[in-house]
């Protein structure tokens, strides 16, 4: 099955629910599964005022329903939840309230730092870059061991911004891939800035070896939240999966919500 599990609709940043669909077809996917932003907790950086799937999962669910029966291809309703290492109980009741198909658990921020947005790394130090990054790979390693997630998004999301890229190191991937081989939870590669700033997919394939030798599995996710980009990431995603040997885990090993175990008999429990 050739299923993109990371694709944004106006539920979150992104674009309608119908043309991502049409995209998605388009692109060749048996399956795509939209994960809206979602976040327990309110914080700093102002996230949950944003993208409040929380208020509108339920609307969500009957667009999705309604578009099912006009689609060739599967359509999951599923999420990508902010990673907030002190809101964790919160976090888990989320999750089991909207009983999503599947959860990508992302660090977009964590402490004092915000991963989405270079400004406040502009004019800082060597030392301040490092340590942010170094709070990111924390963070992306509490997230994994929380067993709050089936995906973990784009896992090494600092190398995004100009001034922190090249400051993730080996020993950073090292220790990901530790907490993955011990883990339910699987990384995705995700092609969110494949043809922008970063140029390349997440995790850094110089590194992907790290994890394969773990026999970590992949699941693939394009990160789109426009239409276009869902048909040119694709190929991009097949590419990368392709050149590195990678087969993609099975979507029925990562649907763990209701809907989920009702598709499929062999959804692991969580
Ligand atoms: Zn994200
Ligand atoms: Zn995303």
């Amino acid at each position: 099955m050739r299923a993109d599990l990371h694709a944004h609709t106006t539920y979150s940043d992104g674009s309608p629910l119908p043309a991502m669909c049409r995209a998605a077809e388009r692109a060749g996917l048996d399956a795509v599964g939209f994960t809206d932003h979602c976040i327990a907790v309110g914080d700093d950086f102002g996230r949950r005022e944003r993208y409040d799937l929380t208020e509108t999962y339920e609307r969500r669910r009957e667009a999705i329903e309604r578009m099912r029966p006009r689609t060739d291809i599967t359509v999951w309703d599923a999420a990508e939840v902010s990673y907030v290492a002190d809101a964790e109980a919160e976090t888990a009741e989320l999750l089991a309230a909207a009983d999503f198909e599947y959860a990508i658990g992302s660090v977009h921020f964590a402490g004092p730092y915000d991963y989405t947005s270079p400004g406040q790394y502009v004019d800082a130090s060597e030392e301040t870059r490092r340590a942010a990054v170094e709070r990111y790979f924390d963070a992306v390693v509490a997230a994994v061991e929380s067993g709050l997630f089936d995906v973990l998004g784009h896992l090494d999301l600092p190398e995004r911004m100009a001034p922190l890229r090249g400051y993730s190191r080996e020993e950073d991937y090292e220790r990901v891939a530790a907490a993955l081989a011990d883990s339910e939870t699987v990384p995705e590669i995700n092609a969110g800035r494949v043809h922008e700033s970063l140029g390349r997919v997440h995790p850094d394939p110089a590194m992907l070896d790290a994890f394969l030798d773990r026999d970590v599995a992949f699941v693939l996710g394009s990160d789109s939240h426009a239409p276009a980009e869902i048909e040119n990431r694709v190929p991009e995603l097949r590419s990368v999966a392709d050149e590195h040997g990678i087969d993609p885990l099975p979507a029925d090993r990562i649907l763990t919500g209701r809907a989920g175990a009702s598709e499929t008999e062999s959804a692991p429990s969580r």
